[in-house]
């Protein structure tokens, strides 16, 4: 069997898995397919038409509770004229492999199958049961997936932990020293619209009631200034850890105060770093804009959709109050699209101790820290159900690479799939060999 992660990976990536509609069915295949050669248990769920899950398992003594290695199949959408590389070709362009899914996060999918198919070869039994979850719909909320999955499905997977996406190796923020993120915690996410209603009439008649302008002059008012910083603990301890690397953070080291922390990240400038800003705030992104169909009618309604993303330890009810305080328009009727609540897994665990370990072992000077993920994943549905649940994907990407998952050219080195695929292994096999 092939078990090249180069080959692999852009094997998978020519499998156009664009959600929507997904068409994971054609990615479930190509793990089947491999399964199958190599002898391994799988078992599929299908929660409509084309959207299949999968899930294979070694069987293991026993001894302790199981081991899930997730990832999702399906990617956001790419326009292939904005591309370098068609983004379904596989193509390698100088060292690196393109395409859509190649950080986010076909690359780990990989990773943790090779990792599986590894200790099945080396024919030593797992202490405990060790399963790739594959799953559907992952970027559309997980509804034909990971929730499908748990609510109809709960037995086969109960574990004792999880690896999935969330944080990688990022090189560029200290020199010579990689500091590789593990996800702890994820924000939670509300989808909100906001409806404003008015008189309509010509254009050429303002009356000083378009549903359009008291939209637009609501939204000004939300977004006008920034929402305040906020010290989460996890947020507190990753600064915290930053300092092994960033001298200029002691002084918030010696008092750990939010407002020594704000002052130092806007003194260095840091703070406008849209990622740094976005793990101190809740953050509001207005998404869409929809009113007036001809340049001479005032519309009589108009909607604007804001995507709203809490941290941790915050309530959406409280947060929804500000929002509609700061609109400040009795015309404005809001409805939320969708919602999940922020998940966080604790930090100081033996699994985080031991991956940590490994890292080490292949990057003796790399900063290991628990991370926040902005974004959400699949993560948040298993530390609902109590179980510790870390996002990490042992690739050290640039801080250049970082835009372009969800972007253009989303692309991982061969260089970073041959060693993450060593590293991933050696993590899985000290989680389950010992
Ligand atoms: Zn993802």
């Amino acid at each position: 069997m092939n078990d090249d992660p180069v080959k692999l990976l852009a094997e998978y990536l020519r499998i156009n898995t664009t959600n929507p509609p997904g068409n994971e069915s054609r990615a479930v295949t190509f793990f089947q397919d491999i399964f199958a050669r190599e002898g391994i248990e799988t078992k599929t769920y299908e929660s409509a038409p084309g959207r299949t899950s999968i899930r294979a398992i070694l069987r293991g003594s026993g001894a302790q509770k199981p081991l899930i290695l997730l990832n999702h199949m399906d990617v956001v959408p790419a326009e292939k004229q904005e591309w370098s590389a068609d983004p379904f070709g596989g193509e390698i362009i100088d060292g690196f492999l393109y395409g859509r899914g190649a950080l986010d996060m076909k690359s780990l999918g990989i990773m943790e199958l090779l990792a599986l198919l590894d200790i099945q070869k080396s024919g030593i039994k797992p202490c405990r049961d060790v399963i790739f979850l594959a799953t559907a719909d992952e970027e559309a909320g997980g509804k034909h997936g990971i929730q499908f999955l748990l609510e109809n499905h709960p037995d086969d997977f109960s574990a004792e932990f999880v690896i999935n996406e969330g944080g990688f190796g990022i090189s560029g923020l200290f020199p010579d020293r990689p500091v590789f993120m593990i996800s702890t915690a994820e924000k939670g996410l509300c989808w909100l619209k906001v409806t404003c209603t008015g008189q309509p009439g010509h254009g050429s008649v303002p009356h000083g009631q378009s549903a359009l302008e008291k939209l637009n002059a609501a939204i000004y008012r939300l977004l006008a200034e920034k929402t305040p910083v906020t010290l989460t603990p996890i947020i507190k301890r990753y600064f915290h850890n930053l300092a092994a690397g960033w001298d200029f953070l002691e002084p918030f080291v010696n008092d750990q105060k939010a407002e020594t922390l704000e002052r130092i990240l806007e003194q260095t400038g840091l703070i406008q770093m849209p990622q740094i800003s976005a793990m101190l705030r809740n953050t509001i992104s207005l998404t869409q804009i929809h009113s007036g169909n001809k340049a001479n009618v005032i519309p009589a309604s108009a909607e604007a959709t804001f995507d709203i993303r809490l941290l941790p330890g915050q309530s959406l009810e409280e947060y929804l109050a500000i929002i509609k305080e700061k609109m400040g328009d009795d015309a404005l009727r809001f409805e939320i699209l969708a919602q999940s609540e922020s998940s966080t897994s604790p930090p100081d665990t033996k699994y985080f101790h031991l991956i940590a370990d490994v890292i080490r072992q292949d990057y003796p000077e790399a900063l290991v820290t628990p991370s926040l993920l902005f974004a959400t994943s699949d993560s948040r549905l298993f530390r609902k159900h109590g179980i510790t649940t870390y996002g990490f994907c042992p690739a050290v990407i640039g801080l250049e690479d970082i835009p372009k998952i969800h972007g253009i050219d989303e692309r991982i080195s061969l260089e970073n799939m041959i060693n993450g695929t060593r590293l991933f292994t050696k993590i899985v096999k000290k989680l389950c060999l010992e």
